[in-house]
């Protein structure tokens, strides 16, 4: 009699215990990132303390982006390299850059600033998007403890700079957003050592870091990923409002803006969206801002898709050309005629190009050599 009860209450435990250990597991496979510090070693002597962020309910809260993120003790953003760290933010990448390459400007593309020069150009990990096109999703979606990057401070970014006969410092490959203070810090010692810095960026930035930030840079090109918010809330992981917010936030500033459109086939092709996101730039940017459209390459999560046509990317670039827009470009297609820049009046060159090598500058002091148009642009 007695023993019936006691079995029941043992199962019962038993049953707790199972669903504990399933519970306890499953915790442990959504865990954030943090806990891969066990496995990995971060480096805990150049953790530095992060900037835009304040203390909230039992934690912090980052307000760099415009995901906000909420961080507990001992949690990363979605960027992966914020962390709260004893309730105060940290980032997780200052100096510890993954890829260093003396790059030609063209290639950011950047194309009305010193054409023909080099640029500097780094990255660390990170990135606060999760493109399923991402053409460097190897360091973008890559944790910093995975990446050995080595210690590489500012001054030591600048130095070498000069001595590769760099004429500009970018800010790249990944998203310069989620390595702020590093890009902060490099900007301000570039600047005051006579060189240009380029911001190559997503937008996805809170307003007040970015002024912040701008005001040390000569160029920002903003990757525009699409016109659509669904598109960018499934295919790019955010929102486009944002995107277009620091877009209007640059041209307040007033720092030169060029705008990147990587067209992918079936996701982002559609010409009624295209033929919006023109005109919105017009009416918001100006038709003077630099627009290109770059040709999409299987990568990432998307090696299924193919190539972008060439016939796609010159459509777009008429629709752009019709609502006004005087520099459009088309990207990643080598030899095209649209690489070339031309005068909005005349119609001839002012700047040749082939891939990314600049074959001829037909300016002086900025403007046409045949017939004295003023050309948007850093020129000297
Ligand atoms: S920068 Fe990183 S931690 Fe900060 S809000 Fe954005 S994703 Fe979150």
């Amino acid at each position: 009699m007695d023993e019936k009860p006691n079995f029941k209450i043992l199962l019962i435990l038993v049953c707790l215990l199972i669903l504990a250990v399933f519970l306890s597991l499953g915790i442990s496979w959504i865990k954030p990132p943090h806990t891969l510090n066990k496995i990995f070693k971060i480096n805990e002597n150049y953790i530095r303390p992060a900037r835009w962020w304040h203390s909230a309910c039992t934690g912090v809260q980052c307000f760099l982006c415009p995901f906000n993120c909420y961080l507990p003790e001992g949690e990363r953003g979605l960027c992966r390299v914020r962390m709260n760290t004893g309730n105060k933010l940290y980032t997780l990448v200052y100096a510890q850059p993954v890829a260093v390459h003396v790059d030609p400007i063209e290639k950011k593309p950047v194309y009305h600033l010193l054409p023909g020069s080099s640029v500097f150009s780094i990255a660390t990990v990170g990135c606060n998007l999760r493109c399923t096109f991402c053409q460097n999703w190897e360091i973008s979606q890559a944790y910093p403890e995975t990446e050995k990057g080595g210690i590489y401070t500012p001054e030591e970014v600048v130095r070498d700079a000069i001595a590769a006969g760099s004429k500009s410092v970018a800010y790249t490959y990944s998203e310069p957003t989620v390595f702020y203070e590093y890009v902060l810090d490099t900007a301000k010692l570039a600047r005051a050592a006579g060189l240009k810095n380029v911001l190559v960026s997503a937008g996805y930035i809170n307003p007040a870091p970015l002024k912040e930030l701008v005001q040390y840079f000569d160029v920002v090109k903003i990757d525009l990923k699409g016109f659509n918010e669904k598109f960018y809330k499934e295919v790019v992981g955010g929102n486009l409002r944002f995107v277009l917010n620091t877009l209007v936030e640059l041209k307040k500033t007033g720092v030169f803006t060029e705008v990147v459109n990587l067209i992918v086939p079936g996701l982002n092709d559609n010409m009624d969206e295209i033929q919006k996101m023109c005109a919105w730039i017009y009416v918001h940017l100006g038709p003077d801002t630099p627009l290109f459209f770059s040709r999409f390459t299987p990568q990432y999560k998307l090696t299924n898709l193919p190539e972008t046509p060439i016939e796609t990317l010159e459509k777009a670039r008429s629709l752009a050309m019709a609502a006004g827009l005087h520099y459009v470009y088309i990207g990643n297609v080598p030899g095209h005629p649209a690489e070339n820049t031309y005068c909005p009046r005349c119609k001839r060159v002012v700047v040749r190009r082939y891939g990314y090598r600049v074959l001829e500058v037909n300016l002086k002091d900025g403007c046409c050599i045949f017939c004295g148009y003023p050309i948007v642009g850093i020129w000297q």
